[in-house]
Order: C-alpha cells, then structure tokens, then sequence
C-alpha cells in the first residue's frame, strides 16, 4: 500500500516484537517498512517502474538477493543493513494480506471516489493512512506528523547494498538515490496533495470505513475467487505475526547458516499485490481496471 505512514508505523509495530540478534534502530526500520513504495511517486530514471515490477515480480529473487549480499559482504552486524532487510519484510507482510481484501473493496466501491488518475485504491489507503496518524496521535502526545521523514535509509551506510540489490534483480540503477529523492516528492505530496485529496472525499468516509470489513462479511480473493471473510484489522495483526516469522526464517540462515533457501523462496514468492504466487499468469484478468 502507498501510504507511507501506514508502513512506517506498522513497522515500528513489528519491531517491538521481533528479537534482532543485534541492537538496531527504531527508526530506521520504521523507514525502511516505506521499500519499494518510496519509488512510488516517481515517473522517471526507471523507479515508478521499479515500484511496479518489485510488487509484481522475482519477489523471491529479492529477498534471497538481499539476504546473500548480507552473507557474503558480512553485513550481519551491521545495524542499518539488517534493519533494511526486516523493514523490507515487514513491507512485504503487509501488502501481501491486506492487498486481496483492499482490491475486492475498491472494486465494489469504484467510480465515485473520482480522482480518476488515482483511483479508489490509493484513495482508501491515503485515508486509512490518518486514520492510522490520528489514533496514533490519541495514543501518543509527541507523535509528530512528518515521522515517516526523520529517517533517511539513503543516510544508512548501506547505499552499495540498496544499489547492488535492486540493480541484480530489476536492473534499476542508483536505487539508493531514488530511495532518497523519493522521500521528498512524498513529503511535497503529504504537504499539499493529500489534505486535498481527503477533503475532496470527506464525504466517503463511512464508504472507507466499510471497505475496512470490520463486519467479517463474506468476500472473493480477486485471483483464486476464493471466499474469505477477514477483516482489515485482522489481516493487519496477522501480518505482525507474519513479518516475526519471516525475520526468523532470514535470521535462521544468516547467522546460523542454515540451509532453507528453498523455504524462504516459497516464503517470498508472492506478489505484493495480489498475495498469491507472483507467476500465476492469469491473475492481471481480475485486477484490471481496478489498480490504483
Ligand atoms: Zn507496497
């Protein structure tokens, strides 16, 4: 989901239950949790493409790219790379239960969110994304708006590895550049977009809230059209769980070497948007038209 807020708390969320072998900083992986998404407002230099092809594509390779540049760099003490790697897993654990369930919604709540250039997805997920801020806010006096920015991965000394990485595996160059400027286009867009785009839906409100299916009704997984009947809320505290397990498994053959790179291919072969396996050629057929 683009919406960086979400990301970032819901990392900072699975970080306090995660048991990291080495100190590492909050923060960081918090801002690490943005992943391919802080590519997500670029058009150019190949990133908007990026963000694309990495929610879509050799999930797998990514992940197991990540974790063997790791190894053979020696990178395993090393605070930010590892905080990279686990915010990168926690962004995928998100995205990967909640997508199925935000595509069926928006789908059945289509053309009157209309900002056609946007769509009804990425409008949901820039008004989830206060809600998120604002019980935050309730929870947490010193929380402060632009909390997603005070980090920059780019700062994080592991520019080589953010660039080797996405450059073996999507072929983008300067990644870690794009990591950098992409932040700030997202910070010119929460300061005179957003406001915008949620007043211009304020009126939908209850629409989102709905879309969240807090009621447990019935719904079809738009790719196996499998009925479920999970909640938002649910998915998201799954996703939690998710996200330690999948640390576990990566920690599991970074420091004690052990031989489950088949495991975590399987782990990792999802895409982000639809959370099945990312070859499943006909799954474009029940998201066209819907992409926000
Ligand atoms: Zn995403």
């Amino acid at each position: 989901m683009p919406a960086l807020g979400t990301h970032v708390l819901h990392a900072q969320k699975c970080f306090d239950k995660i048991s990291p072998k080495i100190a590492l900083d909050r923060g960081f992986v918090g801002a690490a949790g943005i992943s391919h998404d802080t590519f997500g407002l670029m058009p150019v230099g190949g990133y908007f493409a990026c963000f694309n092809a990495a929610h879509d594509e050799k999930t797998d390779d990514y992940f197991l790219t990540l974790i063997a540049y790791i190894k053979s760099e020696k990178l395993s003490a090393h605070a930010n790379a590892m905080g990279f790697l686990y915010g990168q897993i926690m962004h995928y654990a998100l995205d990967t239960l909640t997508h199925p369930l935000i595509y069926y919604m928006t789908q059945c709540h289509p053309a009157k969110f209309f900002v056609p250039a946007l769509g009804a997805h990425t409008m949901f997920e820039a008004w989830y994304d206060v809600q998120q801020e604002n019980a935050e806010k309730a929870r947490n006096s010193a929380f402060e708006r632009n909390f997603a920015y005070t980090v920059k991965v780019s700062d994080g000394g592991i520019n080589s590895l953010i660039d080797t990485v996405y450059d073996r595996v999507y072929g983008l160059k300067n990644a870690a550049a794009g990591y950098e400027k992409g932040i700030k286009v997202w910070e010119l867009y929460g300061k005179y977009l957003r406001s915008w785009m949620l007043s211009h839906v304020k009126k939908y409100h209850s629409d989102f809230q709905s879309m969240l299916n807090e009621q447990e009704e019935n719904f079809l997984h738009p790719v196996t059209n499998e009925t479920l009947n999970f909640s938002f809320s649910s998915a998201y505290s799954t996703s939690i769980d998710l996200a330690c397990e999948l640390i576990a498994a990566a920690d599991d053959n970074i420091y004690n070497g052990a031989d489950n790179e088949k495991v975590l291919a399987a782990a990792f072969s999802n895409s982000y948007d639809t959370g099945v396996d990312w070859r499943i050629p006909e799954k474009k057929r029940f998201f066209k038209g819907y992409e926000g």
